[in-house]
């Protein structure tokens, strides 16, 4: 367990973090600086993060000239502290019987999943939307149509990580998902025949294969769904990475550098204004991640996303850290541990745009970790954070071009919305948006990703 001294420099290096990625408007210039730049790129793309910084390599690779512009500095927002899973066993969201866990939830301090209780109607709206999909046929057809995408973003991922060199720790290490709860094992029977229908492949354990296969859990466990396809990363080094290789390739990343005002001429966007210049491009990608519907609603773009708060706590390794990638399935705490650390991450909070760190939900993570396994902590915090998830109410995310009869500039493009799986599609994102700037015919059907869908 990390000493007061250890929780309170993590704190500090939270707020280092926040203040990177919530307070850019510090970057207010003074009269001696240089004259503010103005870059005219083929294609300029809106957010630093794991997707934008995805997009800006495949363009690249494409042959095309790119700028990211990003408020604090590149993958500071939710690709910094997430849990790094490559999952396409990731089942949506939206599973019958969701709804009725999240009230009971809600009477909970500590729940995975828990709605601050308050009068938003945009909240109210998309909760109201995510309810209606929580019923059998729309869990099948979401996870159908996601499943596409993941498994693509898998395969694209690995020869991204390979052909980049992008050194991030990747490991082809599948995952566990583990249960503590014989009942809630068995009525998990029916996710392995939805996933195998799927061409996902998984294999379901007894206690006793479980401790074969992760040793650093303990004895409780009664079983769980081995998924060897899945993989992981650390995610601070792969959006770094991306970052290097962006660069490397000729790319700009114009950090520090808060997009603002977007002037729109003739149906098209012609320039956008930041805290840093201006700057313009044949294409402009919007992959703003939970800060997406701000500054979609200035081009009259509806995005229904809602911040999705998750929180992690990031540690050096324990002496008896899994191999494996774990989901302690009755708490919802996922656990990664790579050469460099370990981390326990997990949560969906839904309190709007609240950048507290809430310590009852830390604590939970440690408290949930210890009922599964010998060593739940490392010996020391390196770091405690939060990130706030582009969710969707349907739990898909957005890609492609939004309707220019509806109003929407023709030289957008929009790449946001990946709620809990945004390194998972990172790969498959920035390969559809190559294909739709560069004109070519995208190689996946995207029309269920279509922002034009809400
Ligand atoms: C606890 C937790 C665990 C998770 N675990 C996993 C996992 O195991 N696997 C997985 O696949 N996904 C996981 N996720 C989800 C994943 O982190 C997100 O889906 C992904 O990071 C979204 O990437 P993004 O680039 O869209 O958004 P972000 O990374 O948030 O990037 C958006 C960027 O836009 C910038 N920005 C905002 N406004 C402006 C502006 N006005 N001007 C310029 N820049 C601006 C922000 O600073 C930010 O850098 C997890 C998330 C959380 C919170």
């Amino acid at each position: 367990m990390g000493s007061a001294n250890d929780r309170r420099a993590a704190t500090r290096l939270f707020e280092h973090l926040e203040t990177g990625c919530e307070n850019s408007r510090v970057n207010a210039r003074s009269p001696d600086a240089p004259p503010a730049p103005r870059t005219t790129s083929d294609i300029l793309i809106l957010g630093g993060g794991v997707i934008g910084l995805a997009c800006a390599l495949y363009l690249l690779r494409a042959g095309r000239s790119v700028t990211v512009l990003e408020k604090g500095s590149a993958g500071c927002g939710s690709s910094h502290g997430n849990c790094g899973t490559i999952t396409p066993s990731h089942a949506p969201l939206n599973a019958p019987g969701t709804i009725g866990k999240a009230l009971r939830w809600m009477l909970q301090a500590d729940a995975p999943l828990y709605v601050k209780p308050r009068v938003d109607p945009q909240l109210l709206g998309w909760m109201l939307q995510f309810a209606r999909r929580c019923n059998e046929r729309e869990f099948r057809r979401i996870a159908a149509v996601k499943s596409r995408l993941l498994l693509r973003s898998r395969e694209l991922l690995a020869s991204l990580i390979a052909d980049d060199g992008l050194d991030c720790e990747f490991a082809e290490s599948g995952t566990l998902y583990v249960w503590r709860d014989a009942r809630a094992f068995e009525t998990a029977r029916a996710d392995t025949r939805l996933l195998e229908d799927l061409g996902i492949p998984v294999t379901r354990l007894d206690g006793a294969a479980v401790h074969a296969l992760e040793p650093a859990l303990n004895d409780s466990i009664v079983g769980g769904h081995f998924h060897p396809g899945d993989a992981c990363l650390r995610p601070d080094r792969y959006v770094a990475a991306l970052a290097r290789a962006v660069t490397a390739a000729g790319g700009t990343i114009l950090e520090n550098t808060e997009v603002q005002t977007i002037r729109v001429e003739r149906g098209r966007i012609a320039a956008v204004e930041s805290s840093n210049g201006t700057h313009s491009g044949n294409e402009v990608v919007l992959a703003l991640g939970a800060w997406s519907p701000r500054i979609a609603a200035m081009l009259r773009l509806r995005l229904p996303i809602q911040p999705g708060k998750g929180y992690s706590i990031t540690y050096s390794r324990p002496a008896r850290a899994p191999a494996i990638p774990l989901v302690l399935k009755e708490r919802s705490v996922c656990v990664t541990a790579w050469g460099s650390g370990y981390r326990l991450g997990s949560t969906m909070e839904f309190s709007g745009y609240d950048s507290t760190l809430n310590r009852a939900r830390l604590d939970a993570l440690p408290r949930g970790a210890a009922e599964y396994l010998h060593e739940a902590e490392g010996p020391r915090i390196a770091e405690e954070w939060y990130g706030w998830r582009p969710m969707t109410y349907d739990d898909l995310p957005i890609i492609g071009r939004p309707d220019a009869s509806r109003g929407a500039p023709g030289n957008l493009i929009v790449a946001t919305g990946h709620g809990m799986l945004g390194v998972s599609l990172s790969a498959v994102t920035g390969a559809l948006v190559a294909e739709l700037a560069c004109g070519r015919q995208p190689s996946l059907d995207i029309a269920p990703y279509s922002p034009s869908r809400f």
